[in-house]
């Protein structure tokens, strides 16, 4: 099934895809769906890329559907909605999770997943089932190296220097506070909440926009 899953999903517009088993990592819950199929797609869709990841998800429902599997669609962060019943998952789940375990990437020192193709440019949504899936092989460590340009670069000193391993998966990698006060103040200049230059400066997947604008 993943190959059927996987065709479907990168022919109709996903970046990435990767499998995993998330034993022992999920609620008791939302246990039983302990199988994981992540969603990869470009930011730089902006706007659309909630609408594609959703339409991703209904075409990977369809398969499991067609072989008697059952589901659960975990939508982008971006796309949270809160009194859903989906929405009692959310403290509950991080595709991050899904992600490291299935191989995609690893956890980056600006706490973002990094992709080594995409960077940290990916958005991701995730399906659980229990589709009996072969799982892609985990990214354990960072894989950061000896970069620090997020760390360098951030206006706020927000990013602490410390490294993610899925040993230490909560291991404080942004201060939260930081990041959001120097957004405010940017907002209150700007009118607009923005910064990212942690994703702007991180050396992965920056060919690839290269690439595109070109
Ligand atoms: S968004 Fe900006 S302030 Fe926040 S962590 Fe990234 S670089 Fe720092
Ligand atoms: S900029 Fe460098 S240290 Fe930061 S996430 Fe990217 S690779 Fe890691």
């Amino acid at each position: 099934m993943n190959d059927i899953l996987q065709k479907e999903l990168l022919g109709s517009g996903a970046d990435i895809v990767g499998f995993a088993d998330l034993k022992g990592f999920l609620d008791a819950d939302i246990a039983h769906l302990h199988r994981s199929i992540s969603i990869g797609v470009c930011r730089n869709l902006n706007e659309k890329t909630v609408q594609l990841l959703a339409d991703l998800q209904k075409k990977a429902v369809k398969i499991l559907k067609t072989e008697g599997c059952k589901y659960l669609c975990i939508p982008p962060d971006s796309d949270r909605i809160i009194n859903t019943f989906v929405s009692k998952l959310y403290p509950m789940f991080t595709h991050k999770i899904a992600a490291t375990s299935a191989g995609i990437g690893w956890i980056g020192r600006n706490g973002l997943l990094v992709n080594p193709t995409h960077g940290p440019r990916l958005s991701l949504a995730t399906v659980l089932t229990d589709a009996p899936l072969k799982n892609g092989a985990p990214i354990e460590d960072c894989l950061c190296g000896d970069c620090r340009m997020c760390i360098d670069h951030c206006p706020s000193g927000a990013i602490t220097g410390n490294d993610w391993s899925r040993k230490r998966p909560f291991v404080e990698l942004v201060r939260l506070s930081y990041c959001s006060a120097h957004k405010k103040k940017s907002k209150a200049v700007n009118g607009k909440p923005n910064c990212g230059l942690c994703i702007t400066v991180c050396p992965y997947g920056r060919k690839i926009i290269t690439d595109e604008k070109t």
